[in-house]
């Protein structure tokens, strides 16, 4: 609330300084948008807008706090969608919502008085597998080929710049079309946290918890090898919930070993037998 010193951040409001564990991400990532920042000297010297970046890696490293934080970075409007909203049974449906979403999303930089708006897919792969494979079928490959047409048709003179990030956990399924230059030509990998990552991660999500002066989180980033960065979220928070279950009123050690073993056994109950 306005006034207040509880003022509640948005959702996009994310910096760079609080995703952790991803440091060439982000300079790779921040090298590309400075094309966006310098877009006046990047149109004299005839240079090519930069019109879409893929970030590419395992679930929950990341991607879509590196979306939000790369919209803060630029002082970009920000929308959001995914792959799967685009399938639709309905001939031509998913193509008419692909220009939708690129006409939203330059109406709202122009309702917000923003230069550049920024556009995050996340699961492009649902609508950008390789044409004509059994992953595609025609009504897919039509919404594809429009969100081909709407991002050839961005300009670098147009008063806003408009930039795709997309997300997928599986390059390999692309659509060659989609990596061409002058569409997806920024690929940014983000993988799953080494040591030092991970415990940048778990310095950022307890940072708001009560934390005992005796805990070792260094310990803890040792014990969590393979963890993403949404899991050492989920770990933070069930030790948590376990301290308190305890009636401490602060997070012990034990909380936080405790918390690993569930983090890992949530991960193994969640999946199918089969697996
Ligand atoms: P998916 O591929 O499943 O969409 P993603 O890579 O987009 O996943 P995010 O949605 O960005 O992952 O991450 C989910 C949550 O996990 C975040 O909201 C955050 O709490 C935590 N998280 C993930 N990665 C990091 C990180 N590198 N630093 C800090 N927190 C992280």
């Amino acid at each position: 609330v306005s006034g207040s010193s509880n003022i509640v951040k948005p959702e996009f409001q994310i910096s760079f300084e609080d995703i952790g564990g991803q440091n060439m991400a982000i300079s790779e990532l921040k090298e590309a948008l400075d094309f966006i920042i310098n877009k006046d000297s990047i149109c004299k010297m005839g240079i090519r807008p930069l019109k879409g970046i893929l970030l590419s890696g395992p679930p929950g490293t990341g991607k879509t706090l590196l979306a939000k934080a790369a919209a803060k970075y630029t002082d970009s409007s920000y929308i959001a969608t995914s792959g799967s909203e685009f399938i639709e049974m309905y001939a031509g449906v998913g193509a008419q919502r692909v220009r939708k979403l690129f006409d939203t999303a330059k109406n709202l930089a122009k309702k917000e008085n923003k230069k550049s708006a920024i556009i995050f897919i996340d699961e492009i792969d649902i609508l950008g597998a390789k044409r004509g494979t059994n992953d595609s079928h025609h009504e897919y490959d039509q919404t594809l080929n429009q969100l081909l047409v709407e991002m050839d048709g961005i300009k670098s003179n147009n008063d806003i710049s408009i930039l795709v990030i997309a997300a997928t956990n599986r390059p390999d399924m692309l659509d060659s079309a989609l990596l061409r230059p002058g569409r997806f030509d920024r690929q940014v990998s983000v993988d799953l946290p080494d040591k030092s990552g991970r415990l940048q991660i778990l310095k950022i999500h307890t940072k708001n918890k009560p934390l005992d002066e005796g805990t070792n989180l260094e310990a803890i980033a040792e014990d969590t090898f393979g963890f993403s960065g949404a899991h050492l979220e989920s770990l933070c928070n069930e030790a948590a919930i376990l301290a308190m279950r305890d009636g401490y009123d602060k997070i012990m050690q034990e909380h936080l070993l405790e918390a690993v073993d569930k983090v890992i056994l949530g991960e193994k109950t969640d999946r199918k037998p089969s697996e």
